[in-house]
């Protein structure tokens, strides 16, 4: 029993404990491809079970590749740059080399220049202590870059495993299906999912030469937006298609309420332009900031959601983090959600999110 694994998640199969991890049905072992319940239900009812990765399971599994000769692919959202990065990768990969990858680049706006978010991304790596040899873009939903992006593994991986490593949501999962596909032109052989932290357990997937794709499981990041929100909400916030950058002509003293996830106060500066890049499906309301937290008081859950009234209970207070730009062409980021590009230095600004969600400064990426 111990040699079987599932052929989506990778988890060791178990007969014996319905409801745990790895759990399978006697009958369904009969069957060629092993497959949990869990994954199971993923695929044919679009269901999702949650399950947790601790965060010293993750260290391990670091710690572990560490000590292997391999490539390792390093993946992150181009959405949530910062928010799905993995600190302190260099130190726990050794001496292998890392090939970085920013998917879901179909997010971004059609005029974005993908030359100059490459070096973006470069710049941002050797900042945060990573020192990746090359740096790629790509959309693993639509398939823009995989086939760059497989000749680059081939050529940089010189016979050695690869293993890929990310957070969860990052899109590792469709990332390496469509490799798959791609490489070989096979199904779906991975499940992928909406929810983070569904992909557990390393799985392996033979290349042609007798080494090995290895799929890791995802670090779930605790900082990012995605874990204080309910399933539904998720969804709402998670962008689907290109997002369309909104601009704001702001006043000093005026405010912005992203739903009720966040909220943005224009304190001085002058009159200024203010670009919002979220998901589309997140509606802006403008204020003066004198009624701001009078209008969250008594709208949130409401005119201003998501979180809608039920989710409201659970949310946590928005915390104040206040900024003076001392640059030009900034990004204030707010971890998962999105971000706001401010072309001109001299604002001073706040941006609250929930209690727990980071909040952050950057040069802007596009
Ligand atoms: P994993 O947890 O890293 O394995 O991520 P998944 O592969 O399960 O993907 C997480 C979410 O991101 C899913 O909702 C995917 O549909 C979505 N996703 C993955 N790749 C892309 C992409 O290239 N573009 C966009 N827009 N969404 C993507």
């Amino acid at each position: 029993m111990n040699n079987l694994h599932c052929i989506g998640c990778g988890v060791a199969i178990q007969t014996d404990r319905p409801g745990e991890l790895g759990y399978t049905p006697r009958s369904a072992l009969e069957k060629e491809e092993i497959i949990c319940q869990r994954c199971f239900r993923l695929r044919h009812y679009n269901e999702v079970q949650d399950v947790e990765l601790s965060d010293q399971s993750f260290l391990d599994i670091l710690h572990a590749i560490g000590n292997t000769d391999s490539l390792i692919v390093k993946i992150i959202d181009i959405f949530d740059f910062n928010g799905s990065w993995i600190p302190g990768l260099q130190r726990f990969v050794g001496k292998n080399p890392i090939l970085l990858v920013g998917n879901k680049a179909d997010l971004l706006p059609k005029s974005t220049n993908t030359n100059k978010l490459v070096n973006w991304m470069k710049k941002q790596a050797k900042e945060l202590g990573l020192s990746p040899l090359d740096v790629l873009l790509v959309s693993a939903a639509k398939g823009n870059g995989i086939q760059e992006a497989l000749a680059e593994i081939d050529s940089l991986r010189q016979g050695k495993d690869v293993y890929i490593v990310g957070c969860t949501n990052v899109g590792k999962s469709t990332f390496i299906n469509r490799i798959i596909k791609t490489a070989a032109g096979g199904n779906d052989v991975i499940t992928t999912s909406h929810v983070p932290g569904t992909t557990l357990d390393m799985i392996e997937i033979s290349l042609d030469d007798g080494k090995s794709l290895v799929d890791t499981p995802g670090i779930i990041n605790h900082h990012q937006m995605a874990h204080y929100v309910s399933k539904k909400d998720l969804k709402i916030i998670t962008p689907k298609k290109e997002i369309k950058p909104r601009v704001y002509q702001l006043n000093e003293n005026q405010t912005l309420f992203f739903g009720g996830l966040a909220r943005f106060d224009y304190i001085k500066g002058g009159r200024r332009p203010v670009v919002c890049y979220l998901a589309n499906s997140i509606d802006i309301h403008r204020t003066k900031l004198e009624k701001a937290d009078e209008l969250y008081e008594k709208h949130a859950g409401e005119m201003l959601q998501p979180p809608g009234k039920e989710e409201l209970e659970n949310f946590p207070e928005l915390a104040r983090h206040e900024f003076k730009l001392k640059d030009d062409k900034m990004d204030i980021v707010f971890s998962g959600l999105g971000w706001i590009t401010l072309k001109e230095q001299g604002a001073q600004v706040a941006a609250y999110a929930p209690k727990g969600v980071s909040v952050l400064l950057r040069p802007s990426l596009i």
